[in-house]
C-alpha cells in the first residue's frame, strides 16, 4: 500500500487546444514546489495530477499542505494506491481509512472506474466495499445523502486509488499563464490580498514599493518584504522593487495644493510604476484599491489617477468590502503582519481636506509648474531590487 497525492485540475481542463501547455505549467510547479521536501514522480492524466513519492521518508503533511497552495489544483486529497483486485481494495479501504472511519457517524462508498477492463462497475465495488467497511466497524452507518466520510474508490489505468474527502484547493491557473504585472504594494491589508488575488489568475508578479526615508523606516520597508514572503507561497517569486520616493514628495508638498498632495503623489506612483513595469515585461499595473474606501479611491480620483498611465490598471479588490478583504489577508495568512503600525509614505504629508472629486485640469495644472519627468525616471532608476523566494 503506497500513499500519494492526487490533485483535481480546476479550470485547466476546460483550455481545450491550450490544455497542454497549462498542465505543463502546473506540473513544473507542482515539482518546484515539492522539492525541498523529496523526489516525487507528478504525472497528469484524466483531468487529475497524480503525485507519488520516491523516497520513503518524505513528509506527506507537508507536501499536501504544499499542494494546497498551487494555484490550478480545485481539490486535492491523499489517496492510497493499491493493485486493481477487489480484495486489495477492500483491506486497503479498511486499514488506510482506519483513522477516518473510526471518528465518522455515516459513510458512504462512491467509485469511478475508467479502467473499463476492471472487472466490476462501479456501484458494485461501492456495494462490495461498503459492506466490507460497514462489516469491519460496527458503529458506522452507511448514509447516502448526507454522510460524514465518503469512501471514493478510483479504478484507473496504473492502480485503483482509494480517498476520504478531498480538500478544497487554491483554485485559479497555474503561473504564468496569464503573463506578468507589477503590483503595487504598501504594507497594508489590502495590496497584499490584490497581489493574492492577481497571481491566483495565473499572473507572475513583480513589485513596486515606494519608500519615503527618513519619513519612513526600515522596518518599514521589511515589514513589506515579509508581507510579500507570505504572499510569493502561493505566486512563487517575487522581484520587489523599493522605490525612493522621498524626492517626488517633497517636492509635491513644495509645489502643489494641499488638498491635492495624495491625487498626485498617486499620480506620480503609477507613472514610475509603468517605467519599471514596462522595463520588466509587466502588462498591467495592480493595486489593491477599493471603490470609496478612502478619498482617493472614489471613481473620479481613480480615472484621475489612470489617465497618466497607458497600461491597463486592474483592482481585483475594487467592489469588496473591508470586510472580505479582510477575510481573505486571514486566510492567506498576511493579516497579522499588515497590522503591525508602521507608517508608509501615503501617509506622509497627508491633507486635512483631500479632495475626493479632483478635477483633471486643475490637477494637471497644479503639476505643470514643476518638470517631473527627469525626477520620476531618476526614482525608477535607482530603484532597489530586491529577490523573494518562497520559504522552503
Ligand atoms: P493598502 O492596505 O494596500 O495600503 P489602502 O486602503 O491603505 O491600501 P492607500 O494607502 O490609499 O489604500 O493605497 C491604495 C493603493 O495604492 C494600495 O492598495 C497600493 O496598491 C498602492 N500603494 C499605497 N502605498 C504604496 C506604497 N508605499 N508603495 C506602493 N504602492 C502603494
Ligand atoms: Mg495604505
Amino acid at each position: 500500500m503506497k500513499e500519494i497525492i492526487l490533485a483535481k485540475l480546476g479550470e485547466v481542463v476546460l483550455k481545450g487546444l491550450n490544455r497542454k501547455n497549462f498542465e505543463d505549467l502546473l506540473i513544473k510547479n507542482i515539482r518546484r514546489k515539492l522539492h525541498p521536501l523529496g523526489a516525487f514522480e507528478v504525472r497528469a492524466s484524466q483531468s487529475t495530477v497524480r503525485i507519488t513519492p520516491l523516497d520513503d521518508d518524505i513528509d506527506m503533511d507537508e507536501a499536501a499542505d504544499k499542494i494546497g497552495k498551487v494555484f490550478g489544483v480545485v481539490a486535492y486529497c491523499r489517496a492510497c494506491a493499491v493493485e486493481k483486485d477487489i480484495e486489495a481494495i477492500k483491506q486497503a479501504a479498511i486499514e488506510y481509512l482506519a483513522p477516518v472511519l473510526e471518528d465518522a457517524g455515516s459513510f458512504k462508498v462512491e467509485s469511478k472506474r475508467s479502467d473499463k477492463k476492471f472487472p466490476y462497475g462501479s456501484p458494485e465495488i461501492s456495494k462490495i466495499v461498503g459492506s466490507f467497511i460497514a462489516d469491519s466497524f460496527p458503529d458506522i452507518n452507511v448514509d447516502v445523502h448526507n454522510p460524514d466520510v465518503t469512501v471514493t474508490v478510483e479504478i484507473r489505468d496504473m492502480a485503483a486509488y482509494i480517498h476520504a474527502d478531498a480538500l478544497e484547493g487554491a483554485g485559479g491557473l497555474p503561473i504564468p499563464s496569464a503573463g506578468r504585472a507589477a503590483i503595487l504594494i504598501s504594507g497594508g491589508i489590502d495590496s497584499p490580498v490584490a497581489a493574492y488575488m492577481i497571481a491566483k489568475r495565473g499572473v507572475e508578479l513583480t513589485a513596486v514599493h515606494f519608500a519615503s526615508p527618513p519619513y519612513t523606516s526600515d522596518r518599514a520597508e521589511e515589514k513589506v518584504r515579509t508581507l510579500l514572503q507570505i504572499v510569493s507561497d502561493y505566486a512563487g517569486r517575487i522581484e520587489m522593487y523599493t522605490v525612493p520616493f522621498t524626492r517626488i514628495q517633497e517636492e509635491i508638498k513644495r509645489s502643489c495644493p494641499e488638498d491635492l498632495f495624495t491625487i498626485i503623489m498617486r499620480r506620480m506612483m503609477m507613472r514610475v510604476s509603468q517605467m519599471i513595469a514596462e522595463e520588466h515585461e509587466c502588462q498591467a499595473l495592480i493595486t489593491g484599491e477599493s471603490l470609496g474606501q478612502v478619498a482617493s479611491q472614489t471613481l473620479g480620483a481613480i480615472g484621475c489617477t489612470d489617465e497618466t498611465v497607458t497600461m491597463p490598471v486592474f483592482r481585483p479588490l475594487i467592489g469588496m468590502d473591508k470586510k472580505e478583504i479582510v477575510a481573505i489577508a486571514e486566510k492567506i495568512n498576511t493579516f497579522e503582519t499588515s497590522l503591525l503600525p508602521y507608517e508608509d509614505c501615503c501617509t506622509v504629508f497627508t491633507p486635512k481636506h483631500p479632495r475626493t472629486k479632483p478635477k483633471r485640469d486643475m490637477v494637471r495644472r497644479a503639476e505643470s509648474a514643476v518638470d517631473w519627468d527627469e525626477m520620476l525616471k531618476e526614482a525608477a532608476r535607482n530603484a532597489k531590487v530586491t529577490v523573494i523566494y518562497p520559504e522552503q
